[in-house]
């Protein structure tokens, strides 16, 4: 007899390979096994026997409670073994099972259900292979066919071990997203809309990257490049400051015309400077240096500046900050202020007392 047995969904076994392979209920409420990859902050699940453009990526910042946290772990499991006809007494009424039912011409989605009905026969032995005949009727539990009934064979049935979803690589990224919540939540950056109707859509002037670096306007917002003429206060403040090994890179910015940078003001005291990097490159894709300058305990805020290679990234980053539809703020709602070069003469890019809606939460 063929062997029939070859779950579609995952072509192994757990015992195949070092960790254990897990289920993953996917977008379309099917699940799937997956094997996981994880780089820095980004999990990557990657399902079994599908090419790498069905990969799912997930950021650690993504969530925003601990809650979605955990209903993102709990999306998956240890994977399903397919019943064999041998084991056909393992399955009783009312017990859960992850069933297949036909996708397409040739595919399997894989859905919970529980056995409503088992219809026992006697098995068949041949070429001494047992051959289950018994008839099982389900009841979808998810699905498109969900709180529906069908009868199915024992091909088409899959025990759900029990158990913890013990994974090092899930268990990583968890852990990884419960510390960006923490970090967040002592230094949280919200990117936020303006409802009106200046919004995106209405388009905004383009910026002509071609431009000298200056104090030009964009966008209605000042530009500020500092390209070679950093104001008198970052001069000394980076003078002052105990920088280590990095004091090469921050002559380079003050004095070289390679590097391009925004000041912003406004700032919440303990923002990490890693927190504006990876805020930055979530909302524009650009890798941009960052640094926090030291403030006086006098202050109530401090201010920072954010550093690129090129005058385009400047631009998309000015474009992003200075965007007329949305602000950015911190989670205790301090506006960042995008100032200009020289004298402190700095205008709030957003009115913090502006309508306002939370889109995204660091
Ligand atoms: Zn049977």
């Amino acid at each position: 007899m063929a062997p029939k047995k070859s779950k579609p969904k995952s072509g192994n076994t757990q015992a195949d390979v070092p960790f254990p392979l897990l289920d993953f209920k996917a977008s379309d409420d099917a699940w799937y096994g997956v094997r996981l990859v994880l780089y820095n902050n980004t999990l990557v699940v990657k399902y079994l026997d599908f090419p790498e453009e069905f990969d799912d990526w997930f950021n650690a910042w993504d969530f925003k409670s601990l809650e979605e946290v955990e209903s993102f772990k709990g999306r998956f499991r240890p994977t399903s073994l397919q019943l064999q006809d041998h084991e056909c007494t393992k399955v009783i009424e009312e017990m859960c099972v992850c069933a297949s039912h036909p996708y397409g011409d040739n595919e399997m989605r894989f859905y919970d259900a529980v056995i409503e009905e088992k219809i026992s026969k006697a098995h068949n032995y041949s070429k001494g292979e047992e051959e289950c005949l018994c008839t099982f009727v389900v009841l979808w539990l998810h699905g498109p066919n969900s709180g529906q009934k069908k009868s199915i064979g024992i091909e088409d049935i899959c025990l759900i071990p029990n158990g913890d979803t013990l994974h090092p690589t899930l268990d990583s990224f968890v852990k990884i997203s419960k510390e960006k919540l923490e970090e967040g939540a002592h230094s949280e950056v919200h990117f936020s809309t303006i409802k009106s109707k200046s919004s995106r859509s209405g388009g905004k002037p383009p910026y002509n990257y071609s431009q000298e670096a200056g104090n030009s306007k964009l966008s209605g917002c000042e530009t500020q490049t500092f390209k070679g003429r950093i104001s008198n206060y970052q001069e000394r403040i980076i003078e002052d400051m105990d920088l280590g090994g990095k004091s090469s890179l921050t002559n380079d910015i003050a004095k070289t015309n390679g590097y391009y940078s925004i000041l912003i003001e406004n700032l919440e005291k303990d923002l990490l400077s890693s927190t504006v990097v990876d805020f930055i490159y979530r909302q524009t894709s650009i890798l941009a240096q960052a640094f926090i300058f030291p403030s006086l305990s006098s202050e109530l805020y401090t201010r920072g500046i954010i550093i690129v290679d090129n005058q385009e990234k400047l631009g998309k980053i000015y474009d992003f900050l200075c965007d007329p539809a949305q602000m950015v703020m911190s989670s205790r709602g301090r506006p960042w202020i995008v100032t200009e070069g020289r004298h402190g003469n700095s205008r709030s890019t957003f009115g913090a007392s502006m309508p306002k809606t939370e889109m995204h939460g660091l």
